[in-house]
């Protein structure tokens, strides 16, 4: 029971409009002293129309490019194009598939990050959402090289994520409106690398279940 089902990749997003649902207040607090305090208001707002949109698609492109367009017309500010951005070059290869097999993961994430960084016009250690989708990507595709599981190498991402979330702390801000506070960004952890984090154990989650 190697392949993520379709049926799966809705429950991930499903659990990430909860967990986004949940964390919103902080998610908007993260983005208070570095930021204009609307992150877990974006984010919700969007996951939330997201989930209206699910239905019961079997098409997993298809799901990843509804995802991708809703966020990006619910979504203002950096955090909905970027996110739109991510799903959309994520979900490309995946038209007309049914489900994924672990290395279909690794291009997933790869190619988001790839859209992300072009989009963006960011690298790693810029204090971006990036800072928590590159350590896990790069987990992720360590653990199915291994050959782990879909839901052990989900796993292993996750905590990538998670560490990635907190190595934000110490960094400098180089994108997005942190960057206006140079070194005043310092000691602060990154919003969006906090939702790319709970979006991603979100991930992690559904796939086990
Ligand atoms: P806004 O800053 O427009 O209010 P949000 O608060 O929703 O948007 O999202 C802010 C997050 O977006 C930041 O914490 C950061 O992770 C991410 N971000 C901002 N600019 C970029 C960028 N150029 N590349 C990657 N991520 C970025
Ligand atoms: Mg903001
Ligand atoms: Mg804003």
């Amino acid at each position: 029971e190697a392949a993520v089902s379709a049926a799966a990749i809705r429950l991930w997003l499903q659990k990430s409009a909860d967990v986004l649902a949940e964390k919103r207040a902080y998610l908007t607090e993260l983005d208070s002293p570095i930021g204009d305090a609307d992150h877990g208001n974006n984010m919700d707002r969007g996951f939330k129309a997201v989930v209206a949109t699910l239905s019961d698609k079997e098409d997993v492109g298809a799901v990843l490019k509804a995802v991708a367009m809703t966020l990006i017309s619910k979504v203002g500010g950096a955090s909905g194009p970027l996110y739109g951005t991510f799903f959309l070059d994520a979900g490309k290869p995946f038209a007309g598939k049914a489900e994924l097999e672990p290395a279909d993961l690794v291009t997933m994430f790869e190619d988001g990050i790839a859209g992300v960084k072009k989009r963006g016009r960011a690298e790693p250690g810029m204090k971006t959402m990036l800072d928590a989708q590159i350590p896990a990507a790069e987990a992720l595709k360590a653990a199915v090289a291994e050959g782990k599981s879909a839901v052990e190498a989900l796993k292993a991402a996750a905590e990538a994520a998670e560490e990635g979330m907190k190595a934000t702390i110490p960094m400098q801000a180089q994108r997005g409106r942190a960057s206006y506070l140079g070194e005043r960004s310092i000691d602060h952890q990154d919003p969006g690398a906090t939702s790319s984090y709970l979006i991603i154990r979100a991930l992690a989650d559904a796939v086990a279940e």
